[in-house]
């Protein structure tokens, strides 16, 4: 048992009321934490920790706090196998999945903006009587609020461009995933980070996380969740004129084109699907097919899901493990219902029993990957955001249907689009109202390019410069020679 405190000012302190919550490991059901439960007057130590290093962290030069990513990710990559280990027991993710993407992609953060920092030029706007430049300087205090899905993948990806621009960070991440987040406390620490640059506070969204978004210090929010509490982050943080970024959920189409090459695409299909469990904000768990295809793609389909191995998340073999709690996956078992009572077919899956798994059956948070056919585009368990190993297949007879039935979602986060034709797909992939689009692929990510999404599935872009851009505030100064007329 983990007891886990906030970190703030450079010293681990638990919550200022003594109040505390449980953390549990979903694939065993036990207790394997307790997290300080936060609330505003932690929040507003953390913010006075963090107003007292801002002059001097943002004092330093874009190389020298580049030179602090590139620490922490050689610091955190010599973690790797802690990481991959922690964030498994925290989220019942395969340890191989999470040392190959959660691990990984924490590094690589610290990595590519250290690099693309270094890479940045001034902007010079010539007149013929004067120049303009734009002066950059950090927001301020800044809050990132991340989820429990890839809990240190999406917080990294925050904290790292916020870092390099000079901001100094109150994190809040998932009450439900609090263990890498405090790895990465404890990293920083040992780094010797200067205090107060990065503070960590940990507790319920409702109560710390408001708290975050009220208080006035904080300049900017970088909030990763569902849409439902985007709302409430643009509700309190908009008429206070914060910085808003708000990445949300998704219903993400993968369209199967009557060209595609079927093995290729039922492996992307599958892998769209049910990694981690169908718990990436990413998933495409709306799958349609064009008709002359749908019968030798479906079974294709569904054999690779049924070879998928549903088990112990620290075993190296396993290929999905728990969905994330005990709620969660009664949620996805009422969606399993709601298709059966929507006039839904269960073609495989909708059972809790784990295949390759020698341990007690019934205990963790289990679930076989779960297809579904027959369903209408408009039914609610193809419309609503299920975030977990369902998908429901459908049929389209030409592309101009596909796209129909792919945009009457309110979401528009992410796609994958499966054809031979790369014209034809690259035409069909602007016509689909989202923000990413992948052609016979899917998770291919350059952390260059810009990520975020349209309709409810959010505000803004994260990546590249764009991240620069949110974290950062730009002045342009516009200086004329007297002497020149
Ligand atoms: P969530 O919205 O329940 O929680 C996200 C974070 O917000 C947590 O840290 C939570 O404690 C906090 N929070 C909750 N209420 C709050 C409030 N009133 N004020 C401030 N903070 C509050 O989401 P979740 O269940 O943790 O994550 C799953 C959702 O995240 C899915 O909808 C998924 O699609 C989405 N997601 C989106 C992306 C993306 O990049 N678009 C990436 C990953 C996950």
């Amino acid at each position: 048992m983990l007891d886990i405190q906030n970190f703030i000012d450079g010293s681990f302190t638990h919550a200022l009321d003594g109040e505390s919550i449980d953390d549990y490991n979903p694939a065993t059901a036990q207790r394997i934490a307790t997290i300080p439960r936060s609330k505003f007057a932690d929040v507003e130590l953390a913010v006075t920790a963090a107003q007292s290093a801002q002059s001097d962290w943002s004092a330093l030069t874009l190389e020298q706090r580049a030179q602090w990513l590139d620490r922490i990710a050689d610091a955190l990559e010599e973690k790797t196998e802690d990481i991959a280990r922690t964030e498994s027991v925290d989220t019942g993710k395969p340890i191989e999945l999470a040392r190959r993407i959660d691990a990984a992609r924490s590094v690589s953060n610290f990595r590519f903006f250290a690099s693309l920092g270094r890479q940045q030029t001034e902007m010079i706007f010539e007149m013929p009587d004067a120049m303009n430049y734009v002066h950059r300087s950090p927001v301020g205090t800044v809050g990132l609020i991340t989820p429990w899905n890839l809990p240190l993948y999406l917080l990294t990806w925050k904290v790292a461009p916020a870092l390099l621009m000079g901001n100094t960070i109150i994190a809040k991440p998932s009450e439900i995933t609090p263990l890498t987040a405090n790895l990465l406390a404890e990293t920083l620490l040992e780094l010797g980070l200067p205090n107060g640059v990065f503070n960590l506070v940990h507790g319920l969204g409702p109560e710390v996380g408001q708290a975050l978004l009220e208080h006035p210090k904080v300049k900017a929010i970088s909030f990763t969740g569902g849409t439902e509490t985007g709302r409430i982050v643009a509700r309190t943080a908009a008429p206070m004129f914060k910085k808003l970024s708000l990445e949300l959920g998704g219903k993400n189409a993968t369209v199967i084109l009557k060209d595609a090459d079927l093995d290729y695409a039922v492996d992307g299909a599958v892998l769209a699907a049910f990694t981690n469990s169908g718990q990436v904000c990413l998933c495409g768990s709306r799958i349609f097919i064009d008709a002359d295809i749908v019968e030798q793609f479906t079974q294709r389909f569904v054999e690779k899901v049924n070879a998928i191995q549903v088990g112990d998340p620290m075993d190296e073999r396993t290929t999905m493990g728990s969905v994330i709690s005990p709620e969660h996956l009664l949620k996805v078992e009422s969606y399993i219902d709601l298709a059966i009572e929507e006039g839904g077919t269960v073609l495989t899956g909708g059972t809790r029993e784990m295949t390759g798994f020698n341990g007690p059956q019934g205990i963790g948070a289990f679930l076989q990957p779960t297809v579904v056919g027959g369903l209408p585009h408009t039914s609610r368990c193809a419309t609503e955001e299920i975030f977990g190993p369902m998908v429901t297949l459908h049929t389209f007879t030409t592309e101009t249907e596909a796209l129909e039935m792919v945009n009457s979602s309110e979401y528009g986060l992410a796609g994958s689009v499966w054809t031979t034709d790369l014209e034809r797909g690259r035409i069909f992939s602007e016509k689909i109202d989202t923000g990413i689009v992948w052609v016979n692929t899917w998770l291919h990510r350059d952390l260059r390019t810009p990520f975020g999404g349209v309709k409810n599935s959010g505000v803004g872009r994260e990546g590249g410069q764009w991240s620069l851009d949110f974290f950062s505030e730009m002045t342009n100064v516009c200086i004329k020679n007297p002497d020149s007329n």
